[in-house]
């Protein structure tokens, strides 16, 4: 989309605590949670963590895109009752995806952001939908989406009316799959501030896919100039249903937000 001069470059959410901003002049915000909702008592508890360590959204899928069938697949609309309650009791804001054009407004109702997938970033009639309704929409960057592919798929939101458009980064896929998951591309940081006024979030969980590695990155984000950061983080990671490997504990997120805040914009 053209940039219009005096044009908000920034994406404005209200959450039941205030109201965050992503954008390149505001603070860094931290979106953190599960991959997956599992139960009440975990899906609460990893809110309060994240929530008493800085962060200002809960992540956690209602509905998972797993590559197996016989994955777990998420628990559905009784999940999404589940982040209801975790912002009520949290106040944090929330971001869940939709994966299915007949569950867009369910998931809106209580959604704060919704998230399209990195395997649904080309699904253009999903992307129609989306566009079509008034919450702010966090694109996932696809696993072998250009830039351009992205900006594109980004765009159709856009011009179905839906101005509000977050673009996350969370890895591509090379040839190296055995030490890391996907490859972090950060060099989209700069690119895309060149490009677009959108709102940039790294998501360093899914872009390596060990936890070990997390930290590095979300700092290596941060130098680059994101403007938000997505992490996955899981009271027990060692029994977590989807993507226990890549995921902090909450002590580990809350040490790293302190690193964090010392390295770059505040949090
Ligand atoms: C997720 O955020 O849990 C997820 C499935 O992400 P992606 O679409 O980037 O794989
Ligand atoms: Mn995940």
């Amino acid at each position: 989309r053209q940039y219009r001069h005096g044009e908000a470059s920034e994406v404005v959410v209200n959450i039941p605590d205030g109201q965050v901003v992503f954008g390149e002049h505001h603070p860094l915000v931290v979106v953190a949670g599960p991959c997956s909702v599992e139960n009440e008592a975990m899906i609460v508890e990893t809110a309060q963590r994240v929530k008493a360590a800085g962060a200002k959204f809960l992540r956690g899928g209602a509905y998972k895109p797993r590559t197996s069938p016989y994955a777990f697949q998420g628990h559905g609309e009784s999940a999404l009752e589940l982040l209801a309650k975790a912002r009520e009791v949290s106040g944090l804001g929330i971001i869940t995806e939709v994966m299915d054009a007949a569950e867009l407004d369910k998931i809106a109702e209580i959604a704060d952001v919704i998230q399209v997938g990195a395997r649904n970033m080309q699904n253009f009639s999903l992307l129609k939908k989306v566009g079509a309704q008034s919450k702010p929409v966090l694109l996932k960057r696809g696993m072998a989406a250009t830039i351009e592919d992205w900006l594109m798929a980004a765009e159709y939101i856009l011009a179905a009316g839906n101005p509000n458009v977050i673009l996350c980064e969370r890895g591509i896929r090379t040839f190296d799959r055995q030490h890391t998951r996907n490859t972090l591309d950060l060099s989209v940081v700069p690119v895309l501030r060149k490009l677009t006024h959108l709102p940039i979030m790294i998501d360093p969980s899914h872009g390596t896919g060990w936890s070990e590695f997390v930290p590095a990155m979300a700092m290596a984000a941060i130098a680059a100039g994101t403007d938000s950061l997505m992490i996955e983080v899981h009271p027990n990671p060692t029994k977590a249903l989807s993507d226990g490997p890549q995921s902090l504990t909450p002590e580990r997120f809350d040490y790293l937000m302190q690193e964090l805040a010392v390295i770059g914009k505040a949090v």
